[in-house]
């Protein structure tokens, strides 16, 4: 069997369209666009290219966006009180944190202190309460990049037997919960979860939210299982990369040119050759999860403007 790709940049794309439209519908009944603001902490590489495709996704959708910029060695009072100051401006319609932020940091505290109508990450717990009840409320970008990614390419979710490897508070736990209301049969495992291959080989649909790259191997995946790659890893280990893409792939050439390659947490070939469908890394979940965070966005901005939509 090999596996066919799911197309995680077209239905982003297609998800970009109707924000596009949305946003544009609010700008003219109201007179403001929504407007996104991105909190950056420090300066982590990886995060800065993460706001820096997000505040470009959201002038590409018609979303206005303003970029906090705080210095790494900042205390917690400080970062409350941004963030504090974007909860009391009414021109803000949601307000991001860019994780991870520095350790001396308790990420709780300011998650919590985000007002949650304009917690467009949906992590805090009002979101996840409201989530857990199945009322309406701002859910997690991944986890519902994940779901669209299944219902627009037709793929059966209610029934099924989902595996998630992971149970972050960001990816896997949010997830259970979609799939469950979705009536999905949901196991969740984790780093402690013993004889993973035996649970994850019974598995209809197998998503992996590890932080490993290359760890789901084919003995975890059942012949013809969906597969659900969220993981991005930077590798620099070329042997690794290698034995994922096989020597002749133009993933090994070009890691060799930039020195690193993006790998998921499943290993590629194995997977190809025992999946149905398969998410690509890049070019999967990654896109779905911007295109939700531009939704939540203006998702946020009726709701605000609109109380009774949270009822
Ligand atoms: P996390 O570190 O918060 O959680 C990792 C989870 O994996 C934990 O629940 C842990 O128990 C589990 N785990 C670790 N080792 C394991 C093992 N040996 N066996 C089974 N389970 C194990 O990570 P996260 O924030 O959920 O991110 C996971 C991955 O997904 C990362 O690579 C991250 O970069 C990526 N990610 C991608 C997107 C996207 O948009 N594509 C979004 C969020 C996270």
């Amino acid at each position: 069997m090999t596996a066919q790709l799911l197309d995680g940049a077209a239905v982003a794309e297609a998800i970009r369209t109707e924000v596009r439209l949305k946003a544009g519908e609010q700008a003219q009944r109201t007179g403001l666009a929504p407007k996104l603001a991105a909190v950056l902490v420090g300066d982590d590489p990886a995060s800065k290219v993460y706001v820096r495709n997000k505040i470009a996704a959201c002038l590409e959708a018609g979303i206005r966006s303003v970029e906090i910029r705080i210095a790494g060695s900042a205390g917690q009072q400080e970062i409350l009180a941004a963030v504090r100051r974007l909860n009391e401006d009414p021109d803000v319609d949601g307000i991001l944190v860019q994780l991870p932020l520095p350790k001396s940091i308790d990420r709780f505290a300011v998650l919590l202190s985000i007002d949650p109508r304009k917690d467009v990450d949906g992590l805090h717990v009002i979101n996840a309460g409201r989530l857990a009840m199945r009322l309406e409320g701002l859910v997690p970008c991944t986890p519902a990049g994940i779901i669209e990614l299944l219902d627009r390419t037709g793929l059966p979710i209610a029934g099924q037997r989902a595996v998630i490897i992971g149970r972050s508070e960001i990816v896997g736990r949010p997830l259970a919960t979609l799939l469950m209301h979705r009536d999905a049969t949901v196991t969740v495992c984790h780093s402690k979860t013993r004889d993973l291959v035996s649970i994850s080989r019974q598995a209809d649909l197998l998503i992996a939210a590890i932080g490993h790259p290359a760890f789901v191997r084919g003995e975890h995946i059942k012949t013809g299982a969906i597969v659900i790659d969220v993981g991005i890893n930077r590798v620099t280990d070329l042997n690794l990369v290698r034995q994922v893409f096989g020597d002749d792939s133009p993933r090994v050439a070009g890691a060799k040119e930039r020195g690193f390659a993006l790998l998921g947490d499943v290993h590629y070939r194995e997977a190809l050759e025992r999946a149905s469908w398969l998410t690509p890394v890049p070019g999967g979940i990654g896109p779905l999860t911007i295109a939700c965070l531009l939704r939540n966005t203006v998702r946020a901005a009726r709701m605000r403007r609109e109380p009774t939509a949270w009822a």
